[in-house]
């Protein structure tokens, strides 16, 4: 399937849906989450059209990859969530439940989390 350019995040990074920014460069945008799970709850994105982590890691520029990753030290330490700790989750595909088909890691914190992962339904 190939990448679908009305998900919702394609639709903002194409400023057609506002959204709190954290922190943008060239390669990726970051912003707060909708239905934040936790205090913190930012969502760090590349701007590049990628659905997956799987296409990301396989397809991106060194640039792309390097930004990404570099953002989402810089955005835990924005939201100051550095100490005393945060959480990193990519839901990846079908089984991990992702819901908008544009590769997003969710940076959670701001209190004590729970436990990881919740078996399924
Ligand atoms: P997923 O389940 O795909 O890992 O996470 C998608 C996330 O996107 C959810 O946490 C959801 O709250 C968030 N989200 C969905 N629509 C919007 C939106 O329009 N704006 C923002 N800021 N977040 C959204």
């Amino acid at each position: 399937m190939s990448y679908d350019d009305q998900n919702i995040f394609a639709k903002i990074l194409r400023g057609e849906i506002p959204n709190k920014t954290v922190y943008e460069d060239d390669h990726v945008l970051a912003f707060e989450d909708i239905q934040p799970q936790a205090p913190v709850h930012v969502l760090v994105i590349p701007k590049g059209p990628y659905k997956s982590m799987n296409e990301f890691s396989a397809e991106a520029s060194d640039a792309e990859i390097v930004a990404w990753v570099r953002a989402i030290g810089k955005v835990a330490e924005i939201v100051e969530a550095k100490e005393p700790g945060y959480r990193l989750i990519v839901n990846n595909g079908e089984d991990a439940i992702q819901e908008v088909p544009h590769l997003h890691i969710h940076v959670l914190g701001g209190r004590r989390l729970g436990r990881m992962l919740q078996k399924a339904d």
